[in-house]
Parts: structure tokens; C-alpha cells; sequence
């Protein structure tokens, strides 16, 4: 039988688990510093804890429940990790370097069922949804390359953007966020958190109630019922009003900006009509504290009735919008010399046309911007089809 992940277990629910055992805290304390200050993946290597409950700790849990299968490595420093899991299916993680530091972006579920037109995900149902010990432990292998490299670096940002669905995993994706919020341990700040959904409106009052205040991004990617559910099916059984509802929910219990996620697909929703319409439909919130992300298509095999929006088209929407007073961005890519778009590599492998691969660490070179959550997550292709 498999072990359990040490990684999903929060520290009161390990401290707790010692105490029955006949263990005080302060044993459990020692335990976690090694998990996440000394980042010692090995029960062994912890000669300094007590023996006893480091004996029992290993005989319950794993730190290891992946295996690396491939990396790319991007000249601007992106890097895009194949892991795979213990019962074969392969997921991937990304590591992105931003002038504000490092983030990592990271899968919740083999496949999805929310299916997307635009990604590739979508095409397949979920297989199942990762643990949250199988979340966590994917920060904790980048961190691991990194430590690896010895430059000191440490991740300092999470988007919980890669393929998934998190709100569909919402007790292990919840379980994942307090274990990374935890200060004694990798002490990660909610500002350097946000989590991305689809606009499961039920769950994102949830979230605004959990009292985390991480930071939320919500997939819109059409500003009316119509066109939505032409582009994500999702909004036939949540349409439209129901997502704003609970993004004004949200807004009133957190007081933070929320992030509209606004993919442009040419010909579909990127005319100007559809900016005026979008920038209506926020200026209709009750406080419309959002940041509109304007994502540019990447046009992949599998969709390919989709293009990207022109330059200029980009450009003209972002001026309608920021003219109705709507704050918005445009988002640049990542790792554009590797399989950038979340899925890309996995798809790659399993087909056998992979791309170049790497032992070494990561080299240096230019930075972009962080490639955005349906940028990450789209195009993916089931692993285990
Ligand atoms: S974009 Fe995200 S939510 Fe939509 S199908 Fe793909 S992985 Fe699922």
C-alpha cells in the first residue's frame, strides 16, 4: 500500500497524530523545520529530531509520492516540470522568475471536467483530483531544483492555475493553501497566493468565508451567457450573474481585487462590442474591484477553430476597456522557446515527440511575464488516454 504524503498533513493534524503517540509538540516542531526550513526529504537526515517519532512519522508517510520524468528549461528561466505520480499518471508544475520573484504554478487534477473549448483539458473527464499532499509536494520539488542549484532561491509565489479545476478539489486545495500559509513552515503570504477558477459560484463564497484571504482570479472569457457557454459549457449551469453575484460576494468578505481572467479568441469575443459589454458588466458590481487580464490566444493543434487576436485587436480592446475606467493588462508569455502552453509537455512526451530536455540547472537569460492561468492550464492533453 502506498504511504500517505507527509506534505498533506497540517501541523496540528501531525502534531496531533505524535500526541496520540505519546509525543509533545515541541518533537512535531523539530519535524516540520526539517520538512520545510531544512527542506530534508529524507526521515533519516533528520538526526536531530526524536528518534522515536521520526521512526513512527516514517513509518506512516512519504515525502515522495512523484518522480521527476521530464524538465524543459526555458532561455528566459522558465521551467516546466513532467512529474510522475504513484499510480503513473504524469502531471506538470511550472516554474516562473518575475521581478518580484519566483512563482510556481501548480496542477490540482488529472484532466478536468469543466471543459473548456480552448482547452485542450476539457476534452477529457478528470481521472481523479490530487491529494493535497501531491499539491503541496509540487512546490516542494521545485524548491528541491532550486536548492539543487544553490543559489539560495526560494519560491516566493503559488498560482493555483495548472490543469484543474480547484474549486472541484476544494477540501485538498484548501488543505494545500494552509499548509503553504503556514508560517513556521514555507510561510508563503496569502498576497502571494491566488487561486483561479472557472466561476463555480457556490465555492468562491466558500472561499471569500475560509478567512484566508488568498488572492482569487475568476475565468470569465465573454461578457454575456451566450457567447460564455460557447466558450466554457460550464456557464449553462452557472451562467453569467450567478459568477458576478459571488464575485461581489467575495469583494464584500475579503476587500481584495479580484482578477478577470479574459481570454481573446479572434473573431469571437474580442471585438469592441464585446470590451463596451464586458466593462458594462463590471461597472454593473457593486464594487468593481477588478483587474481584467487580457490573455492572447495560443493556437494549439487541437482547437485549432480558434486563432489568436491580431496586435491591434489586443491593443483596441485594452483601450475600450481602460476608457469605460475597467484597470486591465495584457499578459505576456512564458518559456515561448519550450512547450509553454500547461499541458504542452505532458502531451509531448506521451506522443513521443518531445522537446529537449536537461539535467543541469536552470540558465539564466531575459524574463518574461507570467504566463496566466489558462495559458498554463490549456491545451493539455490526458496523460493516460
Ligand atoms: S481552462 Fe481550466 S477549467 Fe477550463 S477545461 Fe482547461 S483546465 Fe479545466
Amino acid at each position: 500500500m502506498n504511504k500517505e504524503s507527509v506534505y498533506g498533513r497540517k501541523l496540528e493534524d501531525l502534531a496531533a497524530w505524535l500526541a496520540e503517540r505519546g509525543h509533545k509538540k515541541s518533537r512535531t516542531l523539530k519535524v516540520w523545520d526539517y520538512l520545510y526550513r531544512n527542506r530534508t526529504a529524507d526521515f533519516q537526515e533528520m538526526t536531530d529530531a526524536h528518534p522515536e517519532a521520526v521512526r513512527l512519522l516514517a513509518e506512516q508517510y512519504t515525502t515522495t509520492t512523484m518522480t521527476e520524468h521530464t524538465r524543459q528549461e526555458s532561455s528566459d528561466g522558465t521551467v516546466k516540470f513532467l512529474f510522475r505520480l504513484a499510480d503513473g499518471n504524469l502531471i506538470e508544475t511550472v516554474l516562473m522568475r518575475h521581478p518580484f520573484g519566483l512563482s510556481v504554478c501548480v496542477t490540482t487534477q488529472v484532466g478536468c471536467n469543466i471543459g473548456c473549448s480552448f482547452c485542450a483539458s476539457g476534452l477529457l473527464a478528470k481521472s481523479r483530483d490530487l491529494s493535497a499532499g501531491e499539491i503541496v509536494e509540487q512546490v516542494m520539488q521545485v524548491q528541491f531544483y532550486l536548492d539543487r542549484a544553490g543559489q539560495g532561491e526560494r519560491v516566493t509565489h503559488i498560482v493555483v492555475m495548472g490543469i484543474g479545476e480547484p474549486f472541484d478539489n476544494y477540501a485538498n486545495v484548501m488543505d494545500f493553501l494552509r499548509v503553504v500559509l503556514d508560517p513556521k513552515g514555507l510561510a508563503i503570504g496569502p498576497r502571494h497566493i491566488t487561486v483561479s477558477t472557472s466561476g463555480l459560484a457556490g465555492k468562491i463564497r466558500e472561499f471569500a468565508d475560509s478567512g484566508l484571504n488568498v488572492n482569487l482570479a475568476v475565468s470569465l472569457h465573454a461578457p454575456n451567457d451566450e457567447l460564455r457557454t460557447r466558450v466554457m459549457k460550464i456557464n449553462k449551469a452557472i451562467p453569467i450573474a450567478q459568477v458576478m453575484d459571488a464575485m461581489d460576494y467575495f469583494l464584500e468578505r475579503t476587500n481584495r481585487r479580484i482578477t478577470v481572467e479574459y481570454i481573446l479568441l479572434r473573431d469571437v469575443n474580442d471585438r469592441l462590442e464585446h470590451a463596451r459589454e464586458l466593462a458594462e458588466l463590471i461597472g454593473r458590481m457593486k464594487r468593481p474591484m477588478v483587474n481584467v487580464n487580457l490573455i492572447p490566444y495560443n493556437p494549439v493543434d487541437e482547437h485549432s477553430q480558434y486563432q489568436r487576436s491580431e496586435p491591434e485587436t489586443v491593443r483596441a480592446f485594452f483601450d475600450a476597456l481602460k476608457k469605460s475606467g475597467i484597470r486591465c493588462s495584457t499578459r505576456v508569455e512564458h518559456g515561448a522557446d519550450i512547450d509553454a502552453a500547461c499541458g504542452q509537455l505532458r502531451s509531448k512526451q506521451i506522443s513521443g515527440g518531445g522537446r529537449r530536455t536537461s539535467d543541469g540547472p536552470a540558465s539564466g537569460g531575459r524574463h518574461g511575464e507570467l504566463s496566466d492561468a489558462d495559458q498554463c492550464r490549456r491545451s493539455a492533453r490526458q496523460a493516460n488516454e
